[in-house]
């Protein structure tokens, strides 16, 4: 049945797959054979992968990974973050947004994955058994989308599967296409979370290419909630253009056609920041994108972030729309002061007993 799928659209890019030669034989490598048996294949040492010659084309690596796994989120201590655990997965998007982090770590263009999955659930299970009272939220959408190359890889499948076996761990799968493959193994409705990132239409439309619609994304978080789990949803990053407010308007209460305020486990808020270098890079891979040119101060981090009284603005807005829907304590920022969330919600992360511990309530739905 395997060589039967039909690769999804933001698949077909894929050139050739490459494979370190010491995981030719592992599980995820022959699964990803089976599924996509036209492509040319060449097997690799590590040390020799040929980075200079590949010009651009985009490939697969099935990769063995030697470092951790199981990982704290980057945050900074100058702003509040949410305390998220990244579960490594690969690195590499075949999915193409003018505002993707990504562009600035990973100039290649080869999507890589971790095959050895043994080392990767060895890992987890030490860290997840340790001590069950110990509870962790976590999510593989940091390096790559959790699901962009779920159809060849079905590696979010097999880590549901595992985690079938932690109720400690609630996991978090982030993402811009539609695959809900992973669903028929699921054992707790409770301990899966499955996420969209949503933006305005006119975003979606001019800056996010190769992924789906924001109604499929809703109708897939409808699907979702109608079979019995929490979504979570994310406007990340909020951009200004001519029209934001009737924009992002639009997109909150089309929300609300797809689903109800408690059927949202959280929902967050993160305006555009960047390093000050991933800006020439967005302006030679995407040339009309203009937002780019807004204004912009050096923040803490030292990522540029927009005005204040702009961002404030924007904020405003969004979160007395989404408060007008239903939607209260599930709203958070990423990477935001202390003030700033004093002025746009009314409170702090202090008043929500600290942001992790808020949204690992809101997570498992204490
Ligand atoms: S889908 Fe996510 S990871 Fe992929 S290009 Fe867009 S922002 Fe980057």
């Amino acid at each position: 049945m395997d060589n039967e799928i039909v690769l999804p659209d933001h698949l077909k890019g894929i050139e050739k797959i490459y494979i370190d030669r010491s995981m030719q034989k592992v599980p995820l490598t022959e699964r990803v054979l089976s599924r996509m048996p036209d492509l040319p294949v060449e097997v690799v040492d590590p040390e020799n992968f040929p980075h200079g010659e590949l010009g651009g084309k985009q490939s697969l690596y099935l990769k063995e990974y030697k470092g951790k796994f199981l990982r704290f989120c980057p945050g900074t201590r100058y702003y509040h973050c949410c305390g998220y655990r990244i579960i490594h997965i690969g690195e590499g998007c075949p999915m193409a947004c003018s505002y993707c982090i990504l562009q600035a770590y990973f100039q290649d263009n080869v999507l890589k994955v971790w095959a050895n999955q043994n080392d990767l659930f060895d890992e987890l299970g030490k860290a997840f058994s340790a001590d069950i009272s110990t509870r962790y939220r976590v999510g593989t959408g940091e390096f790559t989308d959790s699901l962009a190359l779920e159809a060849v890889t079905g590696y979010s499948r097999d880590l549901v599967e595992f985690l079938g076996d932690y109720p400690n761990v609630c996991l978090e799968l982030k993402s811009k296409i539609i695959d809900l493959s992973w669903m028929d193994v699921v054992k707790r409705t409770d301990r899966l979370l499955p996420a969209w990132s949503l933006n305005a239409p006119f975003v979606n439309e001019h800056e996010e290419f190769g992924v789906s619609t924001l109604k499929e994304r809703l109708e897939a978080a409808r699907t979702c909630a109608e079979a019995g789990f929490r979504v979570c949803l994310h406007f990340d990053p909020i951009i200004r253009f001519d029209g934001w407010r009737e924009g992002y308007a639009e997109i909150i209460d089309m929300i609300f056609d797809y689903v109800k305020p408690e059927q949202i486990a959280y929902f967050s808020l993160g305006s555009f920041r960047h390093m000050p270098h991933l800006k020439p890079i967005i302006e030679q891979n995407f040339p009309e994108t203009t937002y780019i040119f807004d204004e912009f101060i050096t923040g803490n981090d030292n990522k540029m972030r927009l005005l204040r009284p702009l961002r404030l603005r924007q904020f405003k807005f969004i979160v007395d729309r989404l408060r007008k829907h239903g939607m209260d304590k599930q709203l958070y920022f990423c990477m935001e002061s202390t003030e700033n969330w004093q002025d746009v919600f009314g409170y702090t992360p202090k008043d929500l007993g600290g942001l992790g511990k808020h949204l690992m309530k809101q997570a498992f739905n204490d």
